[in-house]
């Protein structure tokens, strides 16, 4: 494990403990930052607990923010640095789901006892050197387990979201769940409902941008939790496929996740991208025992859609995994025509294609058989993507040579919606034949649309 040090603390954190140290108050750096750089992680984060209150806090440093003073947190912001600065917190500050108002200002060993994994449960004094860890987070650390603090079904009882985030840890961490915290988690479930939707989604956000994905989802299944956060997905389990898939759906979906990139719509397009296969699912007439999923990329575009609005994620999100989800199942070959290529690059969006062929070829590893061939054909069709946008083609109506003003004055009318429809049928001929986008062939294409 990497030491802690004083020099290897940011400056800036060093400075906001001695101040609060200086006007006579205790402040540990705790959390993520003691945890990720015990185990030579990056982190993002800084968060410290103090003995002072929030008001007291925010007296000391002339450039606060309020985050959350009614539960005791005050972020200090050092050039341009934010600091959570967070009065210690005892018994009952998490429970119910949210953090409560706390009345009375405990120790820092109490406001640890009430974390909710021992790696979490870390204290570090960069003035005095000296690492508070009364739950055996280090030895955690270095075994590579997660484990709840003190007894994990009372830590777990005070928050239910705690089960979640255990798994969360192990995921992104690569541990172990210890075998008390995990038997801790199925008397919870019936509770789960409790919890707010917006930090369920964080948590599965945080599995999804981790390293192991598949293993968080699968830990998520094996603890109960799925049914409570994702349950369509089960939907999959056992379902097999046909001849090009090694695996059943669900687990063909969870490889499809672990082979993207770490970009959250393509990872939630991944999860989701085969979402209908049950619903479609039908014996293949001519195969005896395989399936068909006819049509399963459009109705699951919506189901996705339907899913991550549920979990509140945005809109914005929302529609472009429901892009990649329609999208996802195009079988190319060599004979496309330019056109053909064009056309397809036009309805995905410049914007999207990148993230749909990571889908791709996620989903063709993730099959399990055929996986080479699959590739160089994926690949043959990334190669001409990248001619053909090397280019800089007009996919919309907006990249056209003339506007909507040219074109009222071509076809001699004024505004309507056949506009849009002659510009829409413009863009179809240029898609066709890039070299048409000039005014005046545009014009003369005019002429013929509007005589027939
Ligand atoms: P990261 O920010 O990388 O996700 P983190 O450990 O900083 O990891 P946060 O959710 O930012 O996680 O929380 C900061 C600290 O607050 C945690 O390390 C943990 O000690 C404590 N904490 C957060 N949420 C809870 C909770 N629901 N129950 C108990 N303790 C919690
Ligand atoms: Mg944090």
């Amino acid at each position: 494990m990497e030491p802690l040090g004083r020099n290897r603390l940011d400056p800036r954190v060093l400075a906001v403990i001695e101040r609060l140290a200086g006007a006579g108050h205790e402040a540990w750096l705790v959390g993520g930052a003691v945890r990720d750089t015990l185990l030579g992680r990056p982190f993002h984060e800084y968060d410290l607990a103090t003995s002072a209150r929030a008001e007291v806090v925010a007296g000391l440093f002339p450039k606060v923010v309020a985050t959350g003073l009614q539960h005791g947190t005050v972020t200090v912001v050092t050039g341009r640095l934010p600091v959570e600065v967070t009065t210690y917190r005892g018994a009952g500050a998490y429970a119910g789901g949210q953090p409560r108002e706390v009345e009375s200002v405990g120790t820092i060993e109490e406001d640890l006892a009430h974390r909710d994994l021992t790696v979490n449960a870390l204290a570090w004094d960069p003035l005095r050197e000296r690492l508070l860890d009364p739950f055996g987070g280090a030895e955690d650390l270095r075994c590579r387990r997660i484990r709840g603090v003190g007894d994990p079904l009372a830590r777990f009882e005070e928050d239910p979201l705690r089960t979640m985030r255990a798994v969360r840890f192990a995921s992104t961490l690569g541990f172990v769940l210890e075998r008390k915290t995990r038997r801790a988690i199925p008397p919870l479930l019936g509770r789960f409902a409790q919890v707010a939707v917006e930090r369920i989604r964080h948590e599965l956000e945080k599995i999804l941008r981790g390293d192991r994905p598949r293993y968080g989802i699968e830990l998520l299944r094996r603890t109960g939790l799925l049914p409570h956060v994702l349950p369509e997905l089960l939907d999959g389990f056992g379902l097999r496929q046909n001849r090009w898939h090694r695996y059943d759906v669900y687990h063909h979906t969870l490889r499809t996740v672990d082979a993207t990139p770490a970009i959250l719509p393509v990872r939630l397009a991944a999860l989701l991208h085969d979402i209908d296969k049950p619903r479609s699912a039908a014996p293949s007439a001519k195969a005896p025992g395989e399936h068909t999923f006819y049509n399963h990329e459009n109705t699951g575009a919506a189901h996705a859609k339907a899913i991550l609005l549920r979990l509140r994620f945005p809109h914005r999100i929302c529609d472009e995994v429901a892009l990649l989800v329609r999208e996802h199942q195009f079988v190319y070959s060599d004979e496309w025509s330019d056109g053909a290529v064009r056309r397809m690059m036009a309805r995905v969006g410049k914007e999207n294609l990148d993230h749909l062929l990571a889908v791709r070829e996620a989903d063709i590893r993730g099959r399990g058989f055929y996986v080479e061939e699959g590739l160089a054909n994926a690949h043959a069709l990334e190669r001409r993507v990248r001619l053909l946008r090397e280019k800089a083609l007009a996919l919309t109506v907006r990249d056209l040579a003339i506007g909507g003003r040219e074109v009222m004055e071509a076809l001699g009318e004024g505004p309507s919606p056949r506009i849009g429809e002659a510009m829409e049928w413009l863009l179809g001929q240029v898609l066709e034949e890039p070299s048409r986008n000039d005014p005046e062939q545009l014009r003369a294409l005019l002429a013929t649309w509007k005589s027939s």
